[in-house]
């Protein structure tokens, strides 16, 4: 655009020198050399002037405020280091029209990621205390209880310790498991990687779950391909862990006499591990949230099962520390399928790993 000292002053001084040359020519004592003596000394007169002014005290604070705010957004955003200056310099005031405009832009997303951030601190507060809150008032209840006299009647007594020592578990669970989102989200846990056999695994989580399905009389099983090996390259304690909270939450939002299957499909490549049950099922709204810290889908069904509310978070981070992705597949009343892919390690590249 035609928009800088030099021309602003050119296009006034013409003007001014005009104006003069038009008045002193109507003037009948003036001569022709008068007259253009006259234009020539406005013009120059002028445009010096008007030069002087805009360059010097005009467009050079207006050039600094432009640089200014460029800098200021450079350093925040590390990216664009230079990004148009030398461009927009000649015609500074476009360019800090841009700035701003882009500065605010970049101010207004700030503040909604931090609005939204906020809020997500307010209920992840609020759920925490209201968490901790039910074991600790159970166990406070039960151990004044005893206080107030019951400590004298031995079956009363034994009874209230029990579920004074069971409330203070679930709490031991809810701190354990809460120490474990944190640790993992904050990157501090680090994956032991080592090559193992997937099928043990899982036949030692079964086996360690066998008395828990036994009380619903629910099935567990497990279905492979054939009794064949399949190596995997994770950290089995933690793998173990995903399995043991799918298969668990398997037994605990299902009906009596139900069942619950891990399946393991192995590709080319990878296995998938699926965890399947003919439980209650997951209502599709709550199918995106469920991996959300404390998400339950109907809070009195859940509430009865005594979950800490972070397994599935748990599986989510565990997983995706293994470059794996957990679905789900839930249909109401029929059952959930909890699934994800690990890659396998081949048998000939476990043989060398074990030579
Ligand atoms: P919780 O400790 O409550 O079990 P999770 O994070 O393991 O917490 O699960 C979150 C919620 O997802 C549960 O409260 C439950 O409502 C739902 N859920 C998880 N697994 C299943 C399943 N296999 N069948 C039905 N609902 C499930």
């Amino acid at each position: 655009m035609f928009f800088n000292a030099k021309s602003v002053s050119l296009l006034l001084a013409l003007c001014i020198g005009g104006v003069t040359a038009a008045f002193l020519s109507i003037i009948p004592d003036v001569s022709k050399t008068g007259t253009i003596v006259g234009l020539m000394i406005s013009f120059s007169s002028s445009f010096l002037l008007t030069y002087f002014v805009l360059e010097f005290i005009f467009f050079k604070e207006i050039g600094n405020i432009h640089r200014q705010i460029h800098e200021l957004r450079s350093n925040q955003t590390t990216k664009d280091v230079h990004p148009e200056l030398s461009k927009k310099e000649k015609n500074p005031i476009v360019g800090i029209k841009s700035q701003i405009k882009n500065y605010a832009k970049m101010k207004e997303d700030e503040i909604a990621q931090l609005k939204q951030m906020e809020q997500y601190r307010k209920e992840f507060l609020a759920n925490i205390s209201h968490e901790l809150k039910t074991p600790i008032f159970a166990t406070q209840g039960f151990i004044l209880t005893l206080l107030d006299g019951a400590v004298d009647d031995k079956s009363v007594r034994d009874r209230f310790l029990k579920k004074a020592a069971k409330s203070l578990n679930a709490l031991n669970i809810l701190v354990e498991d809460l120490l474990t989102v944190s640790k993992i989200e904050a990157g501090e846990i680090n994956m032991e990687f080592e090559e193992f056999d997937l099928q043990i695994m899982i036949v030692d989580v079964l086996e360690q779950i066998e008395q828990k399905a036994e009380k619903k009389n629910i099935t567990v099983s497990l279905e492979a391909p054939s009794d064949d090996p399949i190596y995997i390259n994770a950290d089995y304690n933690r793998l173990k862990q995903v399995v043991i909270n799918l298969v668990v939450n398997g037994i605990k939002y299902n009906h009596k006499n139900g069942w619950v299957k891990v399946i393991l499909d192995v590709h080319e490549d990878t296995v998938t591990i699926a965890v399947k049950d003919n439980g209650m099922g997951i209502p599709h709204e709550d199918q995106n949230r469920i991996f959300e810290r404390f998400y339950r889908v109907e809070k009195s069904r859940t509430k009865k099962q005594g979950g800490s509310g972070l397994g599935l978070a748990i599986c989510k981070h565990i997983l995706e520390r293994h470059d794996a992705v957990i679905q789900l597949e839930s249909v109401p009343e029929e059952g959930s399928t909890f699934s994800f892919d690990l890659t396998l390690v081949k048998e000939e590249e476990y043989e060398d790993s074990e030579l």
